[in-house]
């Protein structure tokens, strides 16, 4: 099978990670080249999965000896494209996951922080810090399979970032095998640590181009002991986001989470999942998911939240609402909120749109881009929902019910040039935290040239002088 690569070199990367670690039959490879959206098809011929920082440093070695490009997966729910191998005879290409780089080495709660391998299972960190009365707070619907070398390498956001920050303002310290196979050691536990250039920021966000990251620190917070969430119905983005202020300023820092989706949105989760139900009675044009967490009482979380939410019904900001009343019932909340990438599936072909804007800008986004999607092409549908305490919108697509698939999919371009650039317009990215990969990056170029992106290539030389990390990510080929 592997006869991109010299018999030779497999047999030493056998040596290295033995059986176990060496997949290179189709059935082996097909978890690996199979992608979460079905955009791209991998091609590689060998996955190799190191067990340790030293095996995968002997593996990379090996690599920029000679010349074979590597490809650093975590777990495969990547939106871009950026875990996808493209190997050929002319530029062989390894895919090195980090699946058994599953050790938690050390918890320290009095530091609070949590030393972990990179192929460690998000929700396996989450249930680690909870271990000890702790919380890791990144959250997402991948939490299931995505890895942490994966979300560290994506910058990725997720829907505690209106409190927590960025999986960037979680890391502390990072362990990587950079391209020529030595081990830079980072893996400091250090909240004040001013001694030159913060190297460990180079690879976050990455996205695999600059090493492969094996294991990294990250802070942990104190558990909130009172959770109470909250789906409310809101006429329009614009009480969404007043809504999202009054909660800033009337809640505090104990709010987590605020998540808008439309009716059309918990539409295709109500008929892709059986068991959703609609929370609410009469249907309405907008939702919002809020959550607080904080030390106090469970019974003072939701007293405080029910009382806040009160007021807004009152003020006419919020037109109908429901509050959690147990875990199962917040499960079941989150559960819509988490399914709608998924169910977009069934309105058939889509194109998704990670963009940020300002908060205030939300609805400027919303209201001008569905008029200029639906312009462009009549009849798609706008499947929007996301992050607006970030100001971070999924503003995705969906082919309108009567076109085919390939037809739809041929407007990618002229469909993703316009919200880009009304974004722009608005003063936003057209990336927010899904990362460039294979899918965006003419658009890196176009928004991010000139001397942007050449201090990102000069960067990418200095790190990566042969480009065989993650070679056409990024910077394209
Ligand atoms: C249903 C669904 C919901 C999602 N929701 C969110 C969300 O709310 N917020 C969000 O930010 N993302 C979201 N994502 C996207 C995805 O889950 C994140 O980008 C996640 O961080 C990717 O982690 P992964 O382990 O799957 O990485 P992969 O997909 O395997 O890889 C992603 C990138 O990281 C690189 N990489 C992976 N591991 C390493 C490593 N050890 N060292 C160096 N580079 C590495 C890869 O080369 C690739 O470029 C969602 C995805 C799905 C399918």
């Amino acid at each position: 099978m592997s006869q991109h690569l010299n018999p030779a070199v497999i047999g030493e990367f056998r040596t290295i990670v033995g059986a176990a670690g060496l997949a290179d039959t189709p059935e082996a490879l097909a978890g690996f080249l199979a992608e979460w959206r079905g955009l791209y098809r991998g091609s590689a011929t060998i996955a190799l999965m190191p067990a340790s920082t030293a095996e995968a440093a002997a593996l990379v070695a090996i690599c920029a000896r000679e010349g074979i490009a590597v490809v650093p997966q975590g777990g495969n729910t990547g939106l871009v494209g950026g875990a996808v191998a493209r190997s050929s005879p002319e530029r062989p290409e390894v895919i090195l996951s980090a699946r058994r780089l599953r050790a938690v080495r050390a918890i320290d709660s009095d530091n609070d922080t949590i030393t972990a391998e990179s192929g460690c299972v998000l929700s396996e960190l989450q249930g680690a810090a909870a271990a000890v009365d702790r919380l890791f707070p990144l959250s997402l619907a991948a939490e299931g399979s995505c890895q942490l070398g994966g979300n560290l390498s994506t910058n990725a956001g997720g829907t505690n970032v209106l409190r927590y920050g960025n999986t960037r303002n979680l890391v502390l310290g990072i362990e990587v095998v950079l391209a020529d196979g030595r081990v830079y050691d980072g893996l400091r536990a250090l909240r004040k640590d001013n001694t030159g250039y913060a190297l460990r920021e180079l690879f976050l966000g990455a996205e695999g181009t600059l090493g492969f990251i094996t294991a990294a620190t990250c802070r942990l917070f104190p558990r909130p002991r009172g959770v109470a969430t909250a789906f409310v119905a809101v006429a329009d983005p614009e009480a969404a986001v007043a809504l999202h202020a009054a909660a800033r300023r009337q809640l505090g820092e104990v709010l987590t989470a605020f998540e808008l989706m439309s009716r059309y949105a918990l539409e295709l989760v109500l008929t892709a999942k059986p068991d959703a139900r609609d929370p609410l009675d009469r249907p309405a044009p907008w939702y919002v998911l809020l959550e607080t967490g904080g030390a106090e009482t469970q019974t003072a979380a939701e007293q405080r939240l029910e009382s806040f939410l009160d007021g807004q019904i009152q003020s006419d900001r919020v037109m109908d609402g429901v509050s959690c009343r147990s875990s199962s019932q917040r499960d079941a909340l989150w559960s819509l909120r988490h399914e709608v990438s998924d169910a977009q599936r069934l309105a058939g072909a889509s194109i998704k749109n990670d963009v940020a804007v300002p908060i205030s800008a939300v609805p400027a986004l919303i209201r001008e881009g569905t008029d200029l999607v639906t312009r462009l092409v009549p009849g798609t549908r706008v499947v929007a929902f996301g992050h607006v305490g970030d100001g971070n919108i999924h503003f995705n697509l969906s082919k309108p019910p009567d076109m085919s698939d390939s037809r739809f999919l041929a407007q990618w371009e002229p469909l993703t040039v316009a919200v880009n650039d009304l974004v722009a317009k608005l003063g936003g990215t057209f990336s927010a935290e899904h990362g460039i990969g294979l899918l965006k990056t003419a658009e890196l170029a176009r928004f991010r040239g000139g001397v942007e992106i050449e201090l990102m290539r000069r960067v990418k030389r200095a790190l990566d002088p042969a480009n065989l990390m993650n070679p056409g990510k990024l910077f394209g080929d």
